[in-house]
């Protein structure tokens, strides 16, 4: 199935439903930051809860930044994430490798670290960003999210995500966000229905792994409580926005003494972007065209 992101709602607009698959966009991620198969699951993961949560914003252009600082050996995860569809992001520390945790799992809390912070900053594209930050629960990514919209936004949420990743690359990746919204909230039983049957899933992938499609996964768990899917389907991709103007934007801030070495010791410059991995060549021309350029200005 292709990446993609479908919403519903049920209980008359009282829940709030978002499915995510982002099997493709995770794979891509993996080979682009040739990321070890616990930094595939925590990036996959994050990117994931990226996309969810944009999803649930209004204005066109908005975007949701994920960072999670964790006191463990990935060190630290960046997601920029698109009500667009758009998702990028890396890890600190690609290479990491765990052995799996009590569950069996890839030890996605062990390698994020169970101590530290994950901070969220909602752009809606003017005025000034909305930043959270939340004291990380357990470094396993979907509590920590759930942590967040709890703790933030006030919302009842559940949010289960997962990536499964095979010698051959990532098999499954996405992600659920059901949100209880407040006309709903009063009612008790509805809550608790809900609760438990998210708790009972075993895992997202499983479900993927499966053969389930979104709409069959959500007729699961909110059928019998007034599902109504939203027909349009939305499709999801890595995506990045760099490009090697930005990149000589980058290097014109070094400064002319900077400059003037990369020209004489390096003979250009290269750069590579954290976020997709693309690397970009300035030759001596084109630093010594920065230079001019910053003479122009002083
Ligand atoms: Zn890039």
């Amino acid at each position: 199935m292709a990446d993609q992101l479908i919403r519903a709602t049920a209980a008359a607009g009282g829940i709030r439903a978002v499915g995510v698959i982002t099997t493709r966009l995770t794979e891509e991620a993996r080979a682009r930051h040739k990321l070890s198969y616990v930094a595939t699951a925590a990036l996959g993961r994050t990117m994931s809860a990226g996309l969810l949560l944009a999803s649930n914003m209004k204005r066109a252009g908005s975007r949701v930044n994920i960072r999670v600082k964790g006191n463990g050996p990935l060190e630290g995860i960046l997601v920029d994430a698109g009500l667009d569809g758009t998702v990028r992001g890396y890890v600190d520390n690609p290479s990491v490798e765990l052995p799996p945790n009590a569950k069996g799992k890839l030890d996605v809390g062990g390698a994020v670290g169970r101590v530290g912070y994950l901070y969220v900053v909602r752009d809606v594209g003017y005025g000034y960003p909305y930043a959270s930050t939340v004291e990380l629960v357990s470094g396993e990514i979907g509590d920590d999210v759930t942590h967040y919209l709890v703790s933030s936004e006030q919302t009842p949420s559940a949010l289960v995500l997962g990536v499964f990743v095979g010698s051959d690359g990532v098999q499954a990746s996405g992600g659920l966000l059901i949100q209880v919204l407040p006309k709903a909230a009063r009612d008790e039983a509805l809550v608790q229905t809900l609760e438990s049957r998210v708790a009972a899933l075993s895992g997202f992938t499983p479900l993927l792994q499966a053969g389930l499609t979104l709409p069959e996964i959500f007729d699961q768990l909110l059928g019998d409580m007034g599902l109504e899917i939203i027909p349009e389907t939305q499709l999801v991709r890595f995506h990045c926005g760099c490009n090697f103007d930005r990149v000589l934007g980058a290097l014109k801030m070094l400064g002319e003494a900077e400059l003037q070495d990369m020209i004489e010791k390096d003979d250009g410059a290269e750069a590579t972007c954290h976020f997709c991995g693309k690397v970009y060549q300035a030759s001596s021309d084109e630093l010594a065209q920065l230079i001019v350029a910053l003479r122009a200005e002083s």
